[in-house]
Order: C-alpha cells, then sequence, then structure tokens
C-alpha cells in the first residue's frame, strides 16, 4: 500500500491542466483551461480544466473529476496506477506503508514474474536481431510476412533458438532464479531436475497487458511441416489470465477511444499487418475464443465492435462463438467475411489501407442480420431446420437489452427470414417475459422492506432532479459551504461554522445535499474544514458527482460560457459574506414555507377533530411564522411568492 503521506504529497503535487495536458490540447481561458473533450465527440470545446480546485469537468458529456480521475477514465488506470504514474510525472518516491506478509510475498511474486518476462523479451529480441540463427531464420520469416522494423520493434517481437535449453541457462547464468523462470513458465522442470525452455525453435510474439507489462508470450513454428500445433502460449501465471487479456490493447487503446471503434481480428500477425498499415484500432483474442472478462475491456474504450474473420467456415463459427455474451453488454457488434482465402493480414497487405477501410465500410454487416442469414443459408429447404433456425435468432433476438436496437434488429430479421415480424416480437415477448418474471422474483426475495424504501427515495430524488424541482437554496448552500467554508465570515467563526449553526438541524431536502452537510458537520466537529478535495476521495460516486457539478457551474466560467448560459457573472470572491447572508435568508424563507404548509395541515386536522385547543396553539404558530417570513423578506428585499 502507497503510504497516505506519499498520496497526499502526490495528489498536492499533481497540477491538473499539467496532467490533463499530457492527453488534451488545453487553451487558456480567464482563469480556466478549456478544449475538446477527449471522452466524447465534440467539435467545440465544452471540456472544462480549473486549476485552483484541481478539478476537470465536461459540459457536453458530464465527465468530471480530480487527476486521479481523469488518469482512470483517460487510461483506464486502477486507482494505484493513476498514483503511480503521477508519481513518475512529479519524480515523488514512493513510500509504502507496512503491509502484511502474504501480500508482501504476493507483491514481490508479481514483480519477479514482470522482472523475469522482462528480460525473456529483451533475451528473444536480442536473439531476433542478434544471432546469427535469429536473423536467418526469424527475422527472415517475419521479412517474409513483409513485416517492418518498426512493427517489429513496437510488438517487441522475437526469436527462441532452437537449442532446447538456450533461454534458462543464459537466465540462470545472469542471476535469475530458476524458480522464478518456472513459475513464469518460461522454463519447464521435470520430475529428473532436468530443466528445458518452453518455447524454443519459434518466432516469439509477447503478450501485454492493457499498461504494457509482459505478461505472457507466444511462439509460433516456421516450418509448416512440423506435427507440432501452430501457435504455444506460456502457460497462465499469477499475472497472466488468457481469458482477461487481448493481443495489442496497449498499442490499439488510444485509436479504439480515437475512433470510438474496435477491430477484432482472430490473430498476432493480424494485429500487426494492420497496424503496418497504419489501422491501430485493432485488438485479437488470440488462443481462445472471445470471453466476457474481454468484452468488458473493449467496453472500457469503445461499445462499438467490428469482427474481421476469414470466410472460412471455421471463421464464420469462430466470430458467432462470442456472440450473445457481446449483444447482452450491450454493445455494438458488426462483421465483416473476407473474401475467400483471405485473412486480414493477406488482405491488408495486398490491397492497401484505403481499399481495406473502403471494404469494411461497404461490408459490415449487422451481426443479428449475419447469422439470420447464416443460418437460413444452412437450413437450405428443410422446413424443420428452418423453424429451428427462426427459434435460435429470436433467442438471440432477446438477449439484445435495448428495446429501440432489438426492434430494428427484429425488422430486419424478419425481412431476412421472411417471417411475420409480429410473430417474431410475439416468441421474443414469451423469452423475454420468462426472464423477467424470473429476475424479478429473485430480486424482490433479496430486496427487504428497508431497501425498498431506499430505493424509493432515490426514484423520488431523480424524479425532482429530472423535473427541475430540487431546492435551488439548498444547492446554493452548499455550494458556498465547498466554496468558502474555509474562510472567514468574521473574527471568530469561518464561513462553514456560521452556514452551519444558522442552518442547525434542519434537514436538507435532498438527501445527497444533506450527505454533505452531515459530512460537514462531522468534520467541524474534529476540528477540519473539509474542502472539494475531501469530497473528491468519498467513495459515493454520485456524491462527487453533485460536488462537481456544484464546484464548476458554468456561471463561473469564461466570457464565452456567460454568453452561452445567458448568466451574468458577479465576483463572488469579493462577495462571498453577501453570498451567505443572503443564502442563508432564501434558506431560511424555504424552510419558512414548508414550515407554514405543515401548519396548515395541522390547522386543517385540529378544525375536523374540533380540537380547539390544539387549534389555537397552531393558529398562533402561524401568525409567528408569517410575521418572521415578511422580516427575512424584507431584509434581502425580494417579494417572496408562495
Ligand atoms: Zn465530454
Amino acid at each position: 500500500m502507497i503510504s497516505p503521506h506519499t498520496i497526499q504529497n502526490i495528489l498536492e503535487t499533481a497540477r491538473i491542466e499539467d496532467v490533463v495536458g499530457d492527453f488534451v490540447n488545453l487553451k487558456k481561458r480567464g482563469a480556466n483551461y478549456i478544449g475538446l473533450c477527449p471522452f466524447h465527440d465534440e467539435k467545440t470545446p465544452s471540456f472544462n480544466v480549473n486549476p485552483v480546485r484541481g478539478i476537470f469537468k465536461c459540459f457536453g458529456c458530464g465527465k468530471g473529476g480530480d487527476a486521479i480521475t481523469f488518469l482512470r477514465e483517460h487510461e483506464s488506470y486502477s486507482y494505484v496506477e493513476a498514483l503511480q504514474w503521477l508519481a513518475q510525472k512529479y519524480n515523488i518516491e514512493i513510500e509504502e506503508t507496512k503491509t502484511s506478509n502474504e501480500e508482501i510475498v504476493a507483491k514481490q511474486i508479481k514483480e519477479g514474474l514482470y522482472i523475469v518476462n522482462n528480460f525473456a523479451q529483451q533475451y528473444y529480441t536480442d536473439n531476433l536481431l542478434h544471432s546469427d540463427e535469429g536473423k536467418s531464420i526469424g527475422l527472415t520469416y517475419f521479412k517474409e510476412r513483409g513485416f517492418r522494423e518498426v512493427q517489429i520493434k513496437k510488438f517487441q517481437l522475437g526469436y527462441a533458438l532452437k537449442k532446447e535449453d538456450a533461454f534458462s541457462t543464459t537466465a540462470t547464468i545472469k542471476g535469475y532464479q530458476l524458480e522464478m523462470l518456472v513459475q513464469a513458465g518460461l522454463t519447464k522442470q521435470y520430475e529428473s531436475g532436468n530443466t528445458r525452455d518452453f518455447i524454443h525453435g519459434r518466432v516469439i510474439f509477447p503478450i501485454q497487458n492493457l499498461s504494457g507489462k509482459i505478461v505472457g508470450f507466444a511462439g509460433r513454428v516456421l516450418k509448416k511441416e512440423e506435427k507440432t500445433s501452430k501457435y504455444i502460449n506460456s502457460p497462465e501465471t499469477e499475472i497472466y489470465h488468457k481469458s482477461k487479456i487481448l493481443y495489442g490493447i496497449f498499442q490499439a487503446k488510444s485509436a479504439i477511444r480515437q475512433f470510438d471503434e474496435c477491430y477484432l481480428v482472430e490473430g498476432y500477425t493480424d494485429v500487426i499487418s494492420m497496424h503496418q498499415a497504419g489501422i491501430e484500432n485493432v485488438v485479437a483474442s488470440s488462443g481462445t475464443s472471445l470471453t466476457p472478462d474481454q468484452i468488458k475491456l473493449i467496453k472500457r474504450f469503445t461499445p462499438n465492435v467490428t469482427i474481421l474473420y476469414d470466410g472460412d467456415p471455421a471463421g464464420i463459427k469462430a466470430a458467432l462463438r462470442g456472440l450473445e455474451m457481446v449483444l447482452e453488454e450491450d454493445m455494438n457488434v458488426r462483421i465483416v467475411l473476407l473474401p475467400d482465402g483471405e485473412d486480414p493480414d493477406s488482405f491488408v497487405q495486398k490491397n492497401g489501407t484505403t481499399p481495406f477501410r473502403e471494404y469494411v465500410k461497404a461490408n459490415a454487416t449487422n451481426v443479428v442480420a449475419f447469422k439470420a442469414n447464416q443460418l437460413l443459408a444452412e437450413a437450405g429447404n428443410d422446413p424443420i431446420r428452418n423453424a429451428t433456425a427462426i427459434r435460435e435468432i429470436v433467442g438471440t433476438l432477446a438477449k439484445v437489452p435495448d428495446t429501440i436496437k432489438r426492434q430494428l434488429l427484429t425488422r430486419e430479421c424478419s425481412r431476412i427470414l421472411k417471417v411475420d415480424e409480429r410473430i417474431l416480437i410475439t416468441e421474443i415477448n414469451k423469452i423475454k417475459r420468462g426472464q423477467f418474471s424470473k429476475e424479478s422474483k429473485q430480486e424482490l426475495a433479496a430486496v427487504t422492506k428497508n431497501e425498498l424504501r431506499q430505493l424509493q427515495e432515490i426514484h423520488d430524488t431523480q424524479k425532482r432532479l429530472a423535473d427541475g424541482k430540487d431546492e435551488p437554496q439548498e444547492r446554493d448552500l452548499v455550494r458556498i459551504l465547498l466554496e468558502f467554508g474555509q474562510k472567514q465570515f468574521s473574527e471568530e467563526t469561518t464561513v462553514a461554522q456560521y452556514i452551519l449553526k444558522e442552518v442547525g438541524e434542519h434537514q436538507f431536502y435532498h438527501p445527497l445535499l444533506q450527505k454533505i452537510k452531515s459530512l460537514f458537520q462531522a468534520e467541524l466537529q474534529k476540528g477540519n474544514i473539509p474542502d472539494h478535495s475531501f469530497f473528491m476521495q468519498q467513495e459515493d460516486e454520485s456524491l462527487r458527482d453533485i460536488v462537481l457539478t456544484l464546484l464548476t457551474s458554468p456561471y463561473q466560467l469564461s466570457e464565452n460560457w456567460e454568453k452561452r448560459y445567458e448568466i451574468y457573472v458577479t465576483d463572488k470572491t469579493v462577495n462571498y459574506k453577501k453570498d451567505v447572508e443572503s443564502s442563508l435568508h432564501r434558506f431560511k424563507i424555504k424552510l419558512l414555507d414548508r414550515m407554514i404548509r405543515e401548519n396548515a395541515q395541522e390547522i386543517k386536522t385540529a378544525e375536523q377533530d374540533k380540537n380547539e385547543e390544539a387549534l389555537r396553539q397552531h393558529l398562533q404558530v402561524k401568525k409567528q411564522l408569517n410575521d418572521l417570513k415578511g422580516q427575512l423578506a424584507k431584509v434581502i428585499g425580494t417579494v417572496v411568492l408562495k
């Protein structure tokens, strides 16, 4: 674990405009920076960076957060990876807190595996480029495939010598422990104690994880007549989980985001050839059929997947295998079958980049329609097989979560299958009803009464927010707390102390704002005044989001923003004391309104009950409430409308 002291040091040193500036072209506008949002496609900038608060916010897609959030979203880093990235950027030494022995051992093993893998990669690459055998066999093979040196280096390709213990011997001489080599799957150890390299006499494709670290290797045979499998992969290890890795994702991730599309191919060489042709948004699910973890990995960057496979029956089968899983993830999947006898590698090399892109564009078929066509062709004129095909398509359609998408697909399939759309819809609904009642029964069993009430509250809140019937006074007070809470209101009170004293125990109507208020109160009692970074560290995402929205409301931004939102800006920094007072007044008036409404209800009840004593009391309260409201209204010079 990174020590809290280091984390604080990193967070204090990191400058948001610096960090974001590494990825986004930012322009200064007043105190802020603006740029084109890297999270959604736009032509006019709505992406805003606020250096004073250390936060960013996009008014187009709503994404926002601090430097850590940015790195997590943009680079798909974990929290710790983001901290490490920042530490490296700012030359901050990372101190670790004490962790349990088990954790230390597990971490050391992982680090050890990365280190030996790294050595192995350098060793294999060195063989390829500098040894006689590597040059004459491995490099010649890659050159024959048409790979240029740039790609060979980019993908860190290598060569494993034919000698069966060449690697293990070199590695042990260099001081790498045999045990580690075995654990990394690089060396095989037999019961007799003899050792042998896991891969030998093959060209090497190192396999990298999302952050570019080498987790394993694939070796390809060079002679077709050899009776071994074409590829062998290192075994699964602590750091290599085949079902979670996509080959090329490290090199492809920014292009996938940029083009908002990911090409999925079968093999390592397809990925490399496409890079060479300038098409970089491409990954391969090599060795396995597509898994849910791999789909989720793609989904972090784009919902659009185009599968590029050979036109042969095995290729088609492979392409369709992961289909329903992908559909369930609500991804948009299209498929392109390449002309007979071609794979992406050969096709792009033969035809060039532009014809390749054009071909893909012209031939991309929605994968459900593709499957319908495929099944229909297989069924031929056999009526029973036809019925089975329809049933299968209905099952696939039912997996599509989005209603509109499902409707469109159903229409298309009805045309392909020559079946009345209504029949398909009826069948899909049957399946969906089955799914629904199963799910809802399970859900109901799991949800207690209390949780139902909470759900209801969340629902009400969302509805209120959607209706715009939120309590603006509460928002305003919380905004002032966040913005000026630490400033002095008078000689002995801070703004935060003053506001919370004035608001007292009154509950905020909005649950999230109430939560912020309670957090403020709790921290004040400990002698702290929390600022926005305190809230940025809270786990509750909706809480962080509301804080961000409050702090980056458009009226604090540049001139353009003022025009766009037609908001007149007063100098809030100078006027914050006035701001505090008038916000409190408005809040109190609103509070009085609520009390007056409640009082009116009590008067009504007392009248119905003919309870004269209660009626007298409530009427007295009514007068007091109205007097108070009148005074307050006079102070802020507003006519308060009921
Ligand atoms: Zn955006």
